[in-house]
């Protein structure tokens, strides 16, 4: 089955598929992106990605490419095009093609999208035997909180966590506090079962995921608290978990190779993961 993309008003064969060398994303990382889930053929949070979308390209005051709900039609003829039902849907924007230079262009350019998707497993309720992460100096700019194409520095971490046999890193600031993965949000669940994530602000993007967790967190009673928390109690937590579009809910059971809790997911985390899953799968099909 052919697979596509789309690319700047049409859809075209995946491996096709091409953009300008002087696109500023390719030359400048000048664009921000999004990834959506996707399950048993629904975009999970669909409205909450778009708002972010739309805040990420006024920060950088770049124009939206089309209209919002174009951008609704045009994702879900992509994922009809592509009969995706488990994965994702990938969205990126930037300031557009022209001459190279670091301000911005003079003369009006129409901005640069692209949307392709990719098939992953289905995710359900159990979430598996958990995974290792490793930690790595947060070296990021002040600006964590735009969802830009510039990622060099959560590449470099996310490497050096898997060649050290991790599947995150975790990134630690200069006061020793995870701030958060190389693209996921941090949680732990302290000795006294509160719940902690790091606070949103420029320091951290504002996970989608994490955003819907609180909501579900509250409406759960757990005790829940954002604020800083330094990698020394990540490790004497009892339970550390990771969430993003497409990892729902993922326990965190080794950190610097040092055992969490007992090594296995946690009831928290397992209990979220569920409730995550049962959020995910109300939402409407694409046909
Ligand atoms: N933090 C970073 C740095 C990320 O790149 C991501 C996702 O890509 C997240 C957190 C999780 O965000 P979301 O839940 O919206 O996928």
């Amino acid at each position: 089955m052919a697979r596509y993309a789309y690319v700047n008003g049409r859809y075209v064969d995946h491996r096709d598929a091409h953009v300008h060398i002087e696109d500023r994303g390719y030359q400048l990382a000048d664009g921000v992106y999004e990834v959506v889930g996707v399950r048993d053929g629904k975009l999970i949070d669909e409205v909450a990605h778009i708002d972010r979308l739309d805040r990420s390209l006024r920060e950088l005051r770049i124009a939206w490419p089309l209209a919002r709900r174009t951008l609704g039609f045009v994702t879900r003829e992509l994922m009809r095009r592509n009969r995706l039902r488990d994965g994702l849907v990938y969205m990126q924007v930037t300031r557009g093609v022209a001459r190279r230079d670091h301000a911005f262009p003079t003369t009006p350019v129409k901005p640069a999208l692209v949307l392709t998707t990719k098939n992953t497993r289905h995710l359900g309720a159990d979430p598996g035997p958990g995974v290792a992460v490793k930690s790595h100096p947060d070296i990021r700019w002040d600006r964590c909180d735009i969802k830009t194409v510039a990622l060099l520095p959560n590449v470099l971490a996310k490497q050096a966590a898997r060649e050290s046999g991790a599947y995150e890193a975790w990134l630690v600031d200069d006061e020793g506090c995870v701030t958060e993965g190389a693209s996921t949000n941090a949680w732990i669940v302290t000795p006294k079962d509160e719940l902690v994530t790091r606070q949103s602000d420029n320091g951290i993007l504002a996970g989608i995921t994490r955003g819907t967790l609180k909501s579900i967190a509250n409406a759960l009673q757990l005790k829940f608290v954002e604020r800083p928390f330094t990698l020394d109690e990540a490790k004497k937590a009892k339970e550390a978990f990771i969430t993003s579009a497409t990892s729902f809910v993922t326990p965190v059971v080794k950190i610097d190779g040092e055992t969490v809790g007992d090594g296995k997911p946690g009831p928290t985390a397992r209990r979220l993961r569920e409730e995550y899953v049962r959020f995910a799968a109300a939402g409407e099909a694409v046909t």
